[in-house]
């Protein structure tokens, strides 16, 4: 058994008894059905927009080769700079060789998945580099030295009282359960940020091709702050991102949002096409963009798997999923969690050490039936498994098992032939660590139903 899937086994087990989690798990999301089925309410047609979505996603992403050289084009013609990741180190390279010639001291960070997947915070620290992220979920989850454990709600595990517990540990101000002056405490902090730091990171939403810019969604304003007062921008952006057109995003602003937080539209929804021009007051003076493909096109290169590349990380597949609300974000250890997450991430970052989370599934559906932009998701898991399975990624033992039943499957002499004293001696000895632990060992019937079925049935006259 690999080092990941051990210690995967090992914190689910952990995690699915703690009930204190289960009861924060459950109030979070509680509030966040809620709000999603009043934001349903909004919509005539909500099925008609999902379709929608799902076609002008699946064109996009069958295109994308075209659809990014538009990005660049028109991004570039405004003074854009785009830079083409293939992977990590990549990026990282890039960003690198920026904050050297900013002579960057200091960085203020916007919510953004795609830096977490290049661990771009650690990364910075060892060069020296003060980043601060700015969107209150991150920020807390950044104090706490702990990844994001949603991707949308980074802090979902963390009660109102932990966040006070840990601003008093960290911050040193008195403990209160005043939730307004928790956040004042972190605005107040992260104000002066901003005007300190000489490069600015974000994401993106999405990545417009038609106008040459990147849409930004958020709550909190902090994303705006972060992209136009330091001098230097970054986005750090997967590759598919894209969306055609910015009038597209009259159907994938309000599904994003009423599928992510159950709002009609978020907040603050900023399109950025580039840095300051001659005849504007602010903005950065240099805007890059990084299309990161980091194993995106492994993914793109499978034609009934590439459907995952649709998603518009809006979080609905990990909300809705009874595994994830059992065993939590963190056990997942990857950046992606939730059935979206065991989809990707063995494409993304290896099939060999992740493809067990393609098994972490109860395949009841849930996650397929809330997707805005209608991916398939539980197929996609069962497609997982058929690649490791058609890869020979298979454990020894399970394989094995798996040759004795298909034999005895295909032999009812055979089957016949072994007593129900040896069949439940095996049951036993298989299934001690796994099955047995917590529920009734199965045991095989005396006599099976075709030995009772040749004896009782009514002769042929
Ligand atoms: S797979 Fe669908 S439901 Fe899950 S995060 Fe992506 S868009 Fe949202």
């Amino acid at each position: 058994m690999g080092t990941k899937l051990k210690q995967f086994l090992q914190d689910s087990e952990t995690k699915a008894f703690d009930l204190e989690h289960r009861r924060k798990i459950r109030f979070n999301i509680g509030k966040y059905n809620a709000a999603v089925q009043n934001g349903m309410m909004a919509y005539q047609h909500h099925e008609l927009a999902r379709e929608r979505a799902s076609f002008l996603k699946t064109q996009t992403i069958n295109n994308l080769d075209k659809y990014l050289v538009e990005f660049e084009n028109n991004f570039t013609k405004r003074g854009g700079k785009v830079i083409w990741a293939q992977n990590a180190e990549e990026a990282l390279r890039e960003i690198g060789a920026i904050m050297k010639r900013k002579r960057a001291k200091s960085v203020v960070k916007s919510k953004s998945m795609s830096t977490e997947e290049i661990h771009l915070n650690d990364f910075l620290e060892k060069n020296g580099i003060e980043t601060v992220e700015t969107d209150l979920g991150e920020y807390i989850v950044q104090l706490a030295g702990q990844r994001p454990y949603h991707i949308v709600t980074p802090a979902m595990h963390m009660s109102k009282k932990d966040i006070s517990e840990l601003f008093t540990a960290k911050l040193g101000i008195p403990l209160t359960d005043d939730a307004q002056q928790l956040v004042l405490t972190a605005r107040n902090l992260l104000r002066e940020k901003y005007t300190q730091a000489e490069v600015g990171i974000s994401g993106a939403n999405f990545l417009i091709a038609d106008i040459g810019g990147i849409a930004v969604t958020e709550n909190e304003g902090n994303a705006r702050l972060s992209t136009t007062f330091p001098k230097t921008h970054i986005a750090v952006v997967g590759i598919e991102k894209l969306i055609p057109s910015m009038v597209d995003l009259d159907l994938f602003w309000p599904l994003l949002s009423t599928s992510g937080t159950g709002q009609n539209v978020t907040i603050y929804n900023t399109i950025l096409t580039g840095p300051r021009q001659p005849t504007e007051k602010d903005g950065p003076e240099e805007m890059y963009v990084i299309l990161l493909d980091n194993g995106r096109t492994n993914l793109l290169a499978q034609p009934e798997q590439r459907e995952a590349l649709n998603c518009i990380r809006c979080g609905a597949c990990l909300n809705v999923c009874p595994v994830y609300k059992n065993i939590g974000g963190h056990t997942y250890e990857t950046t992606y969690s939730g059935p979206i997450g065991s989809v990707i991430t063995p494409h993304l970052a290896g099939f060999e050490e992740n493809k067990h989370l393609s098994f972490a599934s109860s395949l009841c559906g849930a996650c397929t039936s809330v997707c805005p932009v209608k991916i398939n998701l539980h197929n996609l898991l069962l497609l997982n498994r058929k690649q490791s399975v058609d890869e020979g990624l298979v454990d020894k033992n399970e394989k094995l098992a798996f040759k004795f039943w298909a034999k005895g499957m295909q032999n009812r002499r055979l089957l016949n032939i072994v007593p129900a004293s040896l069949k439940n001696y095996v049951f036993r000895h298989v299934q001690k660590d796994s099955w047995s632990v917590r529920r009734e060992p199965l045991e095989a019937a005396p006599k099976s139903f075709n030995e009772m079925w040749r004896k009782e049935r009514p002769k042929k006259s």
